[in-house]
């Protein structure tokens, strides 16, 4: 395995040539393009690696799935649902046209922003801080390690925000977003900032693969049909805009982030975690897709 992944990395590595380190807010501009580096957790806990795994990087919206989770865990499926929709929305991730679309729960997907926007308010706690307390400690367990939070991303994602606070606000007026508006972006902020790496990605995805247990101790950390949900929602929206190509040439389930991460979900075999921060132009790792693409087609891991 380690060497099929050595292999397919040199072989995808070019790719990062066509894509670019996203510059949205000037702490993110500093990632390296042509780096790259793939984690796999297979279900019975063998680990195999091969490039740039030790890098620490902001997770960004690869959290979107682990928002949704804790939400659900928080308050059911029926409640989230009434909260936010499963549809994909085929527009990029921080689209606020809705011009073709009235503008209501059911049509806010919560892969994208606005969706994870009203996931951070759905979390319980009595402060914001002790809500995203909460979140940090399930991305914990998910991750099976220690993570930390990047605090000059952080201060960076809040000083450049002025499209989430658009979207948020948008939501607010609309009805459609309890709570303080700075607080619940501030959650959302914080928790785009959370620091992972390749394995903690893997990790996070072969417990997803697993149907809500941990790999190796098998140890429940949420109900099967969580993981159902969070899965069909990845394999539609978790590419943004991007998913339905990503279904066809990779056809697993994924969620990419624009600090360069994509944590794939092979149900019942593999969790996967990719780091290549050159993005194509809707947000995902160009040299990451092409290394998953490469690694379904080897291993015969699309779902279709
Ligand atoms: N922090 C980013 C934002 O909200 C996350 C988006 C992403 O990773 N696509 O703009």
């Amino acid at each position: 395995m380690e060497e099929l992944l050595e292999r397919l990395l040199e072989e995808c590595r070019p790719a990062a040539g066509q894509g670019k380190v996203a510059d949205y807010i000037p702490e993110l501009s500093k990632g390296d393009p042509e780096a790259l580096g793939i984690y796999v957790i297979g279900s019975e806990g063998k680990r195999s690696w091969a490039g740039d795994c030790r890098q620490v990087f902001t997770i960004q919206s690869v959290v979107k799935p682990i928002l949704l989770l804790q939400a659900l865990m928080d308050n059911g499926a029926e409640f989230v649902m009434s909260r936010v929709g499963v549809e994909a929305t085929g527009k990029p991730f921080d689209a606020i046209n809705f011009s073709d679309q009235s503008l209501d729960s059911g049509n806010i997907n919560p892969m994208v922003n606005m969706g994870a926007i009203v996931m951070c308010s759905l979390i319980h706690g009595r402060s914001y801080d002790e809500r995203f307390q909460r979140l940090l400690e399930l991305t914990r367990r998910l991750a099976g390690g220690e993570i930390g939070v990047d605090q000059a991303v952080y201060r960076s994602e809040k000083s450049h925000g002025s499209k989430n606070r658009a979207l948020a606000y948008l939501l607010k007026s609309n009805g459609l977003l309890d709570g303080d508006v700075e607080e619940v972006l501030d959650c959302y902020f914080r928790a785009c900032s959370i620091q992972v790496d390749c394995r903690a990605l893997a990790h996070i995805g072969a417990v997803l693969s697993n149907r809500g247990r941990l790999p190796v101790s098998n140890e429940r950390i949420f109900p099967a049909a969580m993981s159902r949900y969070v899965n069909a929602i990845l394999m539609t929206c978790g590419m943004y805009d991007g998913s339905g190509e990503f279904a066809l040439r990779v056809g697993v389930p994924a969620k990419s982030g624009v600090g360069g991460g994509i944590m794939a979900v092979v149900p019942t075999r593999m969790g996967i975690g990719i780091f290549g921060p050159a993005l194509d132009r809707k947000g995902n790792s160009v040299a990451g897709i092409r290394l998953l693409e490469r690694l379904s087609a080897e291993l015969h891991l699309s779902i279709f």
